[in-house]
C-alpha cells in the first residue's frame, strides 16, 4: 500500500489504538506502555518511541477546550466563581485522559508510516 489510502489506514490504526504494521492487535499493554510485539502479527513494537509529543499535543487540545469552555461560560452564564473552579479543571483532566492514548498510538502509527528513525549527524563530508 502507498499514498493516501495507506495514510488513512495509518490514522485509522492509531485512532483505534492498534498495532501500526496490521491494524488489528492491540498496541498498549497498559494504560500507556506500548506491548514490545504485536500480539496478531508478530510484528517489533519495541523500537516505537514517541517521546513527550502526545503529552504535547494533548496539553495544548485540552488546555484549550478547558480555557475556552471556562472563558465561554463566565460570559455566556456567569456563574458563582466555584463553580467555574470545579467544573473546567475536571474538564481538562477527563480531556487529557480520553486524548492521551489515542495521539500516542495516532503518532506511533504515522511515525510507522513515514519510516521515522532516529536521527543521524552527517558529517562535512556527507
Ligand atoms: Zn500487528
Amino acid at each position: 500500500m502507498s499514498g493516501a489510502p495507506a495514510l488513512l489506514g495509518a490514522i485509522r490504526a492509531g485512532l483505534l489504538c492498534r498495532c501500526p504494521n496490521c491494524g488489528r492487535g492491540p498496541l498498549f499493554a497498559g494504560f500507556l506502555s506500548v506491548k514490545p510485539v504485536c500480539e496478531a502479527c508478530g510484528f517489533d513494537l519495541k523500537s516505537a518511541d514517541t517521546g513527550d509529543g502526545p503529552a504535547v499535543f494533548v496539553i495544548l487540545i485540552a488546555g484549550f477546550i478547558a480555557c475556552f469552555g471556562m472563558v465561554f461560560h463566565e460570559v455566556a452564564a456567569r456563574p458563582p466563581w466555584w463553580v467555574l473552579l470545579l467544573t473546567w479543571p475536571l474538564v481538562g483532566l477527563i480531556a487529557c485522559l480520553a486524548l492521551l492514548r489515542p495521539t500516542k498510538s495516532l503518532l506511533i502509527a504515522l511515525q510507522f508510516h513515514n519510516k521515522a528513525g532516529v536521527g543521524r549527524l552527517q558529517g562535512p563530508n556527507g
